[in-house]
């Protein structure tokens, strides 16, 4: 990825998620992604801090489900985090990009407004993947190079007009 060449971006980017160890949501019984437990610290509100514990959690994936992490007994729903969790379905803002705070929007308007014609053009006009602390900013725990990359191509195919 031409825009994500820091060193603790390409270790965040390759950290491996082991697809066996997966728990299902207890509210909406869908299977959800491991995230490691400092990223959940970072991401729920301060006076739930304390309810967190030291394990790991999942992200419930599901985007209908209000369900943000869970394990074991611990639930945390997602008005009970910092940010909104870009893969749920009224997320807003819906960043892309969380480290820098810049959303799909963001990407979009580089590319249809201000001249942005590669990806690395539009990280360079929103600061997108310039800090990259993706493992405790982004809610999933993992760097955001993809969905960056996302909205990149959907912004591309507005331009193009196939949106
Ligand atoms: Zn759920």
């Amino acid at each position: 990825m031409e825009c994500c060449t820091n060193s603790c971006c390409t270790s965040c980017c390759e950290s491996s998620f082991a697809k066996a160890f997966s728990q299902v949501c207890p509210v909406c019984k869908q299977e959800g992604i491991p995230v490691k437990n400092f990223t959940v610290r970072h991401i729920v509100l301060e006076e739930y801090l304390p309810q967190v514990g030291t394990k790991d959690y999942f992200l419930c994936t599901n985007p209908e489900c209000d369900v943000g992490y869970y394990q074991g007994e611990n639930l945390f729903y997602k008005q009970q985090l910092r940010v909104p969790i870009w893969l749920k379905k009224d997320a807003n803002p819906k960043y892309v990009c969380y480290c820098s705070r810049v959303t799909e929007e963001d990407i979009i308007d580089a590319v249809l407004k201000k001249g942005a014609k590669t990806l690395g053009d539009a990280c360079k006009i929103t600061g997108a993947m310039t800090e990259c602390k993706c493992e405790i900013n982004n809610p999933t725990g993992k760097c955001c190079t993809d969905l960056v990359k996302e909205a990149f191509d959907k912004a591309m195919k507005i331009k193009e007009g196939k949106m």
